[in-house]
């Protein structure tokens, strides 16, 4: 007789997740069924697996059947890019949008202790926080007149209305040392490779917070991180590239330049759909593209893109188009940017040397002399601090400045990002770079770049002249 389907659960509240990920690992040799397997295991003979199998003979996959939730709080937000960068993990953190910072909300590094720059360093700290906390019921005074009160809203749905939007400003006061807490959920192998990165890092923060995952994980999977180090490939390699650069003034460009595609990106994206749905060769496929005339192509087209809703997204062969940009943007929406994990993101370090973006509100808030004041200060100690440490120096840069970055993706997650982050309710730094991207994709590629998702009511240039007196 055939076996019956078995689905069910194994259940993280009586298996540890090491035992958990032996018992997936063993059904590829053991007939068992996963519930005998796992009758089968203590925590003692899933160690001695994961030593033999994962850590010896390098079977790593195993590991990502094994998941933790870690809770992290207080880090700075320095600390979080290092944590993020795992693109195989999940987190939601503390948002600059949705909430307020208190005064002293913001880290010191232990490198500064007794350092001759650590009041200075303070006094800038201090300043952006109480710039911030000053701005606060002045940029909200500015909003509120903007968007008055509806008839039929009352005081506290009005404040969630206006909130983000006031917020959304003054969040470029803060700097990068502002503290904030992170949920990530991971799984030890990606885990692992996270941590290898936090303690190979420069700053001691990320250092002894890999430290301190790195103990805590242990308690859940005590074999799978266990040999988690720092790389001395990763320690070394950034100096010396920083040496190999020529030492001359960084050029600032056109903010958001598409500066490589995939020629012939159309043809590939429809051949490639032609392909996945039919038994031709690749190059059949893109013969018959080629046969077609430019009416059958767009009607083609529509087929892959024009029906979509928004919850589907478009297929997988529309990843065989990419496009790379350079982007530079104000660090509080690079720090939004960086959320998106399914494309390959460069950015360069943390510094002031490109200058800081200012909002229109700031100086309908009668703040602009102020903001300059300021923005000018955090400069001053960010390139004092930086002639002694660039890296603990970045702690102080605050969200205004410019971050630049190259972004290599495909047209599936430039579909995905436009389409969110080009919504109305997207914070305008981001709601920007959406409308640009879109746009260069759009001048690439017109045949796919017209069925973008994009927000059709505002252009990158009109957000631009709303909302940044500079950006
Ligand atoms: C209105 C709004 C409010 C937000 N508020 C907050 C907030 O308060 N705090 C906060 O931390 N973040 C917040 N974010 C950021 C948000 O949580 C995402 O991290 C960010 O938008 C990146 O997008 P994404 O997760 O859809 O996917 P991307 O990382 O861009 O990936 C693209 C797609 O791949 C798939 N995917 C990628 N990784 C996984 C995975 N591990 N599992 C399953 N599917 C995956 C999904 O389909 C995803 O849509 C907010 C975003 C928006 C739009």
């Amino acid at each position: 007789m055939c076996p019956e389907r078995q689905v069910y659960l194994l259940d993280p509240q009586s298996l540890p997740p090491e035992t958990i990920a032996v018992t997936f690992a063993k059904t590829s040799r053991s007939p068992q069924s996963f519930r005998d397997i796992a009758a089968e295991l203590t925590e003692e003979k899933s160690a001695a697996f994961h030593e033999k199998w994962v850590v010896g003979y390098g079977h790593a996959s195993v590991a990502e059947h094994a998941v933790l939730h870690i809770a992290i709080e207080n880090i700075s937000r320095l600390a979080i890019e290092t944590l993020e960068s795992c693109r195989l993990a999940s987190y939601t953190e503390k948002s600059t949008r949705y909430q307020k910072w208190g005064p002293e909300d913001f880290y010191r590094p232990t490198e500064l202790a007794g350092h001759p720059l650590e009041k200075r360093y303070l006094e800038t700290c201090r300043a952006l926080f109480t710039h911030y906390h000053q701005a606060l019921p002045k940029v909200r005074e500015v909003i509120a007149e903007q968007f008055p009160r509806c008839p039929d809203e009352d005081e506290s749905m009005w404040e969630r209305r206006i909130r983000s939007k006031y917020v959304d400003v003054c969040r470029f006061y803060l700097p990068a040392a502002a503290l904030a807490n992170v949920g990530v959920t991971i799984n030890a192998r990606a885990l692992e490779h996270t941590l290898r990165k936090m303690l190979s890092h420069p700053l001691e923060e990320v250092r002894a917070l890999g430290a301190e995952m790195k103990a805590v994980a242990r308690a859940s999977v005590p074999t799978l991180v266990k040999y988690a180090e720092a790389v001395s490939y990763l320690q070394t390699l950034p100096h010396l590239l920083a040496q190999e650069a020529p030492a001359i003034s960084p050029e600032i460009g056109d903010w958001c330049r598409l500066i490589a595609w995939d020629c012939n990106a159309e043809e590939i994206a429809l051949a490639a759909c032609l392909f996945r749905y039919s038994h031709l060769s690749f190059d059949q496929a893109r013969r018959a593209i080629q046969g077609r005339s430019p009416e059958q192509i767009t009607a083609l087209a529509q087929h892959v893109l024009g029906g979509l809703d928004r919850f589907t997204p478009p297929l997988r062969e529309l990843e065989h188009v990419g496009f790379t940009f350079e982007v530079m943007l104000d660090q509080g929406g690079y720090l939004e940017l960086k959320r998106h994990r399914m494309m390959t993101l460069s950015p360069q370090p943390l510094s002031t040397y490109l200058g800081y973006a200012i909002p229109r509100a700031i100086e309908a808030a009668g703040l602009l002399e102020s903001y300059e004041d300021v923005m000018t200060f955090a400069d001053q100690t960010y390139r004092e601090l930086a002639t002694w440490n660039p890296e603990v120096a970045a702690y102080v840069v605050p969200n205004a400045f410019h971050r630049r970055a190259l972004i290599r993706l495909n047209f599936r997650q430039a579909w995905h990002l436009i389409a969110l982050r080009s919504a109305p309710n997207a914070h305008f730094s981001l709601r920007r770079l959406a409308q640009r991207m879109a746009e260069c994709i759009r001048g690439a590629t017109p045949l796919l770049g017209q069925f973008l998702p994009i927000y059709p009511e505002e252009t990158w240039q009109q957000i631009e002249t709303h909302f940044f007196l500079r950006a």
